[in-house]
């Protein structure tokens, strides 16, 4: 059983979930004097973004490959208050690669001093590209304009697929483009993408400044940079509850406290947030008090879909190329990181790199061996050496329910911090950030969960972390 300090001056607050978006409520608001409880079902931190010890392969390994980016200033504001933004390595550069290995370098131009104003700084780059056509590279030019201005399609419910044949996409720019770079980043086939949510990457990523489409990867294992939250709740007199499945929850309407029923026993505090996937809140909502509202939550609820995520892990007894990531055209694995060169800590003899397919649901289909004999048989396509190199060995991991989907219309089905109830509110990275399902998102949602709370605590604090203010010729299209 766990005990709150029931005499204690502190107002005690239980985090429900230990993701980011849990993590980062609990540590803002612990690092503003409340006492938090995180509450995590599983024996780890983390939630979708996480690692472990992969029994088939006897190696910690990610769930997947996380990747942030320059403009994900939450994320990164969360990983300084947590004191491990240095474990990220930051890079500018992406590779295209076609199969038979012909490579284009993306990126922001710079010689020298000499740098071109956002949002001409990836222009050079992207002319000199040998995987798009000059018809495509006309085709992006001109969606990119109609995406240019913040705010101009922020109405529209159109699918990204009408918008994209509506600026006469070529077919170089639908694969090698929108079908690969967006809907990898957005997790979902263009047909089932809001063209506000498209634009915003656009923006982000490619036009807004080269510091905002700069890219991170962590250099340890996601649960690693997790340690860090865990040590700052300690340190804050607060504490991270592992195993600890929420079955439900009451509200004392006279000691105005919730009682948190956890599989390791109650859990008192004057305050919830419910940092839940938008399918955890939707299964506890049955056990939770009726007030007014919560029918309309319900319906939210229902409005939400996944999107499956798989990665290949292949170990191999030689180098398979010396890039650290790379972007892969023309077949269903999408993207490669080699880890051994991003985590050099691992003293690989040979090679470790993973393969990432986003938003296939036919992939998620695969059986393990057919996953990994069709990663295989792609990878050689993009690097030969593969033919001949041992594979040592492997693992597959489906996350079937990787992320959320952002269709036209979905804006409506994303509540706020506040909820029907009292002293409980609300985070996950579904929930109204302007953000698709990414760990931006969810930290976003943590620290507007905590504003809320502080707010109705009578202690407003600010946790959310200013975006990245656009560069050159964007800074005038505000
Ligand atoms: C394969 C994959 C690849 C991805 N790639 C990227 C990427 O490159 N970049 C990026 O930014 N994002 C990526 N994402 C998305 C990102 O991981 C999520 O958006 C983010 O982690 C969501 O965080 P969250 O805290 O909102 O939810 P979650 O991570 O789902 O956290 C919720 C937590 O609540 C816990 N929980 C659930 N029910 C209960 C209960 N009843 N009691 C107690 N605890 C409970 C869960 O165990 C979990 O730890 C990826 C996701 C996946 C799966």
């Amino acid at each position: 059983m766990q005990s709150m300090p029931e005499n204690s001056p502190r107002k005690t607050v239980a985090v429900v979930g230990g993701g980011v978006a849990g993590m980062s409520a609990a540590c803002a608001l612990a690092d503003v004097g409340f006492h938090v409880s995180l509450l995590e079902r599983r024996g780890y931190l983390g939630g979708r973004a996480s690692s472990y010890l992969h029994p088939g392969v006897n190696e910690v390994i990610d769930n997947c490959q996380h990747v942030i980016f320059g403009c994900c200033t939450n994320i990164v504001g969360f990983y300084e208050r947590i004191g491990v933004a240095n474990k990220i390595h930051w890079t500018s550069d992406m590779t295209m690669i076609e199969p038979g290995g012909r490579r284009s370098q993306l990126g922001p131009f710079q010689m020298g001093p000499i740098r071109l104003p956002a949002p001409l700084h990836g222009m050079p780059a992207l002319l000199r590209a040998g995987a798009f056509r000059v018809a495509d590279k006309l085709a992006l030019a001109r969606a990119f304009r109609g995406m240019m201005k913040p705010g101009s399609l922020s109405n529209s419910e159109e699918t990204l697929g009408d918008w994209l044949r509506r600026h006469r996409q070529t077919e170089g720019a639908m694969n090698h483009f929108w079908r690969l770079v967006i809907a990898s980043a957005l997790n979902a086939d263009i047909e089932h993408i809001a063209v506000p949510y498209a634009a915003k990457v656009v923006r982000e990523l490619f036009m807004n400044s080269a510091e905002a489409g700069s890219m991170g990867m962590s250099i340890v294992p996601l649960s690693e940079l997790y340690d860090g939250a865990k040590r700052f709740l300690e340190e804050h007199g607060s504490c991270v509850v592992l195993n600890a499945n929420v079955e439900g929850l009451s509200w004392d309407v006279l000691s105005r406290r919730w009682t948190v029923t956890t599989r390791t026993g109650p859990v008192t505090a004057d305050y919830v947030v419910m940092a839940l996937p938008f399918e955890g809140l939707q299964k506890l909502l049955p056990g939770l008090p009726q007030a007014p509202g919560v029918a309309d939550l319900a319906k939210q609820l229902e409005q939400h879909a996944h999107w499956p995520i798989c990665s290949v892990h292949l170990w191999f007894d030689r180098e398979i190329t010396e890039l650290d990531h790379a972007v892969l055209l023309d077949r269903e694995i999408h993207w490669l990181y080699n880890k051994g060169k991003l985590q050099p800590w691992r003293e690989l003899r040979g090679s470790y790199v993973e393969l990432v397919v986003s938003a296939s649901r036919e992939f998620a289909l695969l059986s393990r061996d057919q996953a990994i004999a069709k990663a295989m048989n792609e990878l050689a396509e993009f690097f030969p050496v593969v033919n001949t190199a041992r594979l040592e060995k492997a693992a597959l991991i489906k996350e079937v329910r990787a992320t959320f989907g952002v269709p036209p219309g979905i804006d409506a089905a994303r509540p706020g911090a506040i909820s029907p109830w009292p002293n409980l509110f609300l985070a996950g990275d579904w929930v109204a950030t302007g953000w698709p399902s990414t760990m931006e998102s969810g930290v976003r949602s943590g620290h507007l969960a905590a504003e809320a709370l502080s707010q109705a605590a009578g202690r407003a604090q600010n946790f959310l972390v200013p975006d990245l203010r656009p560069q050159g010729l964007m800074k005038w299209l505000r």
